[in-house]
């Protein structure tokens, strides 16, 4: 094999390893993204959650103020008919009175009621804040791998980096222009292994004279139909 070939093919791992870095790397924000979705569900359940309660709470201050509001009549009929002296008129206060006082036991069933609905409400608000708060831990130990994933992928990156400046400066030849067109035009892979008298890139079969050239290794030859350079795969 070519030195020049080699120097590229150690080039080319170099090169490759930068580029899937910078695919992941990439892929981190979606990552990331993806790990606070998560939360927002449980925040909207929490919400959720306190609405209800509010709305049930409301529900038992407003039968209490029904009651209220039957206690208080009840009190001005009480005066109304101590104040009458025919008999029929006091009957007919009388009626009335009961039946306030019917609808007041109608409204104390229903407040129990309500506040057993309430009891619930909270329950269920304290279940989804609970819920939220175990979430939040895990998405934090997500974005804390991610974040512990970014760096350690950088450090390698800039490593890879500096080695493969050094490593360009000591290709041998006058191939490095080629290889680094190849690389950013040919999906990077530039130097490809011929196997078969195939161009391991784009798999046509080379003709005979590249192909002998890519075997005996003692000058470049490149695939006439992608244009990659050749190495006999061994
Ligand atoms: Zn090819």
């Amino acid at each position: 094999m070519l030195d020049e070939v080699r120097a590229l093919l150690i080039l080319q791992d170099r090169d490759r390893r930068l580029l899937a870095l910078a695919k992941d790397l990439e892929k981190l924000p979606v990552d990331e993204a993806r790990a606070k979705s998560k939360l927002a569900g449980d925040e909207a359940a929490v919400k959720n959650a306190h609405d209800t309660l509010l709305a049930a709470e409301l529900k038992v201050k407003k039968i209490e103020l029904d009651t209220e509001t039957r206690r208080t009549t009840i009190k001005r009929l009480k005066v109304q008919q101590f104040e009458t002296r025919k008999n029929d008129e006091y009957q007919a206060f009388n009626h009335e009175i009961i039946r306030y006082e019917k609808e007041i036991d109608g409204f104390e069933t229903l407040e129990l009621q309500a506040m057993e609905a309430v009891d619930r409400c909270r329950e269920s608000h304290h279940a989804a804040k609970a819920a939220l708060v175990h979430t939040q831990k895990l998405i934090k130990e997500d974005l804390d791998s991610i974040a512990q994933r970014q760096q350690h992928m950088l450090a390698e990156q800039a490593e890879v980096a500096a080695e493969r400046a050094s490593l360009a400066t000591r290709v041998p030849g006058s191939a490095l222009p080629l290889y680094e067109r190849l690389m950013r035009t040919k999906a990077g892979l530039a130097v490809a292994p011929m196997a078969d008298s195939r161009c391991g890139g784009c798999h046509m079969k080379v003709i005979a004279s590249t192909a002998i050239k890519a075997q005996a290794g003692l000058e470049l030859a490149q695939c006439e139909n992608c244009g990659r350079i050749l190495f006999m795969a061994d």
